[in-house]
């Protein structure tokens, strides 16, 4: 059974979409340095499919994905979601998990992201991170993790083309003894 805290827009979590991200809680993962602590609780409201299809509905025209974050604790309860979001909406789906499997019908799924966190080695915006990100592409799951460090890369690349510029300003004695 799949249970949720929350839901929300999110613009990062899935590139190039806009994604209706559901919190979902009884992570049984604990992860070292978890920033969601609080979905390790078995608490919420039931994800069962009327309450997804008021949530779909309510989403409708303005997000392009749904994102399952979590359910590690029933994967074969995110396998009914991804099924019924694809039945109650046209909405692309997502699993974030904090392991390292892919759920037993990919094909229902668009997106997938998989590994544990660890705080040594960082999220999936840290090009040291263990997690990866896959697309499905026509039934092969790509590694699309790259995607997430073009800004760190940008930050990285800008902070080194920086080089500090000498300026010389000319005391008003010197302008002074130029102006003849
Ligand atoms: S999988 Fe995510 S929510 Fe669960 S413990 Fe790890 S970081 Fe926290």
């Amino acid at each position: 059974m799949l249970k949720y805290c929350t839901y929300d827009v999110v613009f990062q979590e899935i590139p190039d979409e806009v994604s209706l991200a559901i919190s979902l809680t009884n992570c049984p993962n604990h992860c070292p340095g978890c920033h969601s602590p609080q979905l390790w609780r078995d608490e919420g409201h039931v994800l069962d499919r009327e309450a997804l299809k008021e949530i779909l509905a309510r989403y409708k025209g303005y997000v392009t994905c749904c994102c399952l974050m979590g359910g590690d604790n029933d994967p074969d309860a995110v396998v009914e979601t991804a099924r019924a979001i694809h039945q109650l909406s046209s909405f692309k789906v997502a699993w974030y998990s904090g392991r390292n499997f892919l759920p037993s019908e990919p094909q229902l799924f668009q997106y997938v992201k998989l590994g544990p966190y660890r705080s040594d080695l960082g999220g999936l915006k840290s090009p040291h991170t263990n997690q990866r990100m896959y697309r499905n592409v026509d039934g092969q799951f790509v590694d699309i993790t790259p995607t997430f460090w073009r800004d760190h890369l940008l930050n990285e690349a800008l902070s080194q083309s920086r080089q500090p510029v000498e300026v010389h300003h000319k005391s008003s004695l010197e302008f002074a003894k130029t102006k003849h």
